[in-house]
């Protein structure tokens, strides 16, 4: 089948039941984006009280990247701990830490607290490189994170093997706060919880100007006008031109993810069998892979800067072949599924707080790691738009500059993904 199509969009419940659009209403906050990011930040400000907030959503909540991803829910960021401290300062390089450190323990209170239908798994993170140096690279960020009380464990070439169920890998560490969601449903569920809060979420409401007025902010989209005195943009990889130069700050590129026809019961207690999911970290390349409830086998990897035009691209051939180089067990095993997400990455690395101008914060850029950092940025979002100030915040507000023309990164993602691909197709 060359057709796309996406595991989570046929395994998801569906969503809640969204409000109409009222054109020249109002709301204390008004969020641009539905998905993980911009619901978190509602259901946030809804559990609050006191401040009414309205999500405008182009398309459906989880119809972004939030819908599309891999799922991990992931602590920390890509940058080693102790990094953050010398870029940021001890003090607030050690509160990102603790910040985004906990960012899985707020996803699964929500999960909990909300009821949400998303097969939540929390069986640990693996993360593994095919290079003895690269190894060696991994467990120095995973002691600086021993170092701060993280339940981490070193992992030799025997034990992943033994865990993960291939043979490529040389080694790699095991966080235990880390686990999977399905992450289409868990962003439906997110925007249930917010309406269930007292937030209104509108679908088909595209958002074209930002407008001050009076102190306050007209917000003009496709369906009329919404009068607001804070706007959040949770728009990530799909950033626009509303506010000036948000759009160039970040590199917009795609990534591929393909889902085998269930795994026979032999096969499947080869892979992952403790139920933990697994990660490289090439981070321009990397492979990241787990084992759904029905034993499909889900495994994504880099796309490009253009989307995938089918199923027979050559981004989802070169995943499939390199699958089936790291588990030969499953040569005959075909793929039922093959779908693509749109991310966003910055010069950093790191996700950006930014606050363009006053009473409009933006949080973006999670550079494949936003399951987890963007519920907890949603959260600092909701924070910030209820009066918190910027410096009490444990993640920095930072100055938006535009990537001139995106060369740097997009150069080095170029080089990167284009060595991928010739490894893949020749060795
Ligand atoms: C292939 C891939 C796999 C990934 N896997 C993982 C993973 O395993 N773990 C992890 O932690 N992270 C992962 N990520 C990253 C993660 O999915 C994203 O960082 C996260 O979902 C971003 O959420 P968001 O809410 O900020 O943006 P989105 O979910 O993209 O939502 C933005 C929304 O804004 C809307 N919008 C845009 N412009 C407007 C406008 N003008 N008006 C109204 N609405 C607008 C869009 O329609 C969209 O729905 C992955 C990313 C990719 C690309």
């Amino acid at each position: 089948m060359n057709s796309l199509c996406s595991l989570w969009s046929e395994t998801a419940p569906i969503g809640p039941e969204l409000h109409p659009f009222e054109p020249g209403s109002s709301a204390d906050v008004i969020v641009v984006g539905g998905g993980i990011t911009g619901l978190s930040a509602a259901l946030h400000i809804a559990e609050q009280g006191g401040q009414s907030v309205s999500v405008l959503e182009a398309e459906t909540p989880g119809w972004g990247t939030s819908g599309q991803a891999g799922g991990q829910v992931i602590a920390g960021l890509h940058a080693a701990p102790d990094d953050l401290s010398a870029t940021f300062g001890d003090e607030m390089g050690e509160r990102m830490l603790s910040f985004v450190g906990k960012a899985p323990d707020l996803v699964f209170q929500l999960i909990e607290r909300y009821r949400i239908d998303c097969n939540p798994v929390r069986k640990g993170w693996i993360q593994t490189n095919r290079s003895v140096r690269g190894v060696r690279a991994l467990q120095r960020d995973a002691l600086m994170w021993a170092k701060r009380g993280a339940p981490v464990e070193m992992l030799d070439r025997a034990q992943i093997a033994r865990l993960v169920g291939t043979q490529v890998y040389a080694g790699g560490w095991l966080d235990r706060r880390n686990g999977t969601v399905q992450p289409l449903a868990y962003t439906r569920g997110l925007a249930k919880a917010a309406i269930e809060a007292g937030a209104k979420i509108h679908g088909n409401v595209r958002v074209q100007k930002l407008t001050r007025e009076g102190g306050r902010w007209r917000v003009t989209t496709n369906a009329g006008h919404l009068m607001g005195s804070v706007v959040l943009i949770a728009t990530n990889a799909f950033t626009d031109g509303l506010v000036s130069r948000l759009r160039r700050s970040v590199l917009r590129v795609h990534g591929v993810q393909i889902a085998t026809a269930p795994l026979p019961d032999r096969v499947r207690a080869t892979i992952l069998p403790q139920g933990q999911s697994c990660a490289d970290n090439h981070i321009l390349s990397v492979r990241y892979f787990r084992v759904e409830p029905d034993n499909r086998l889900v495994i994504g990897g880099p796309g490009w800067l253009t989307p995938p035009r089918n199923a027979r691209a050559l981004s989802f051939q070169i995943l499939e072949r390199s699958t089936r180089r790291m588990f030969p067990q499953i040569a005959n095993i075909p793929f039922d599924y093959h779908w693509y997400g749109r991310g966003a990455m910055t010069a950093d690395l790191l996700p950006h707080l930014h606050e363009p101008q006053p009473g409009i914060v933006a949080a973006l850029g999670y550079n494949g790691r936003g399951i987890a950092a963007g519920t907890a940025l949603g959260a600092l979002l909701a924070r910030r738009a209820l009066g918190e100030p910027a410096r009490d915040l444990p993640f920095p507000v930072t100055a938006l500059s535009a990537l001139p023309f995106n060369t740097a990164p997009a150069a080095r993602y170029y080089l990167s993904i284009a060595a991928d691909r010739l490894r893949h197709l020749f060795d």
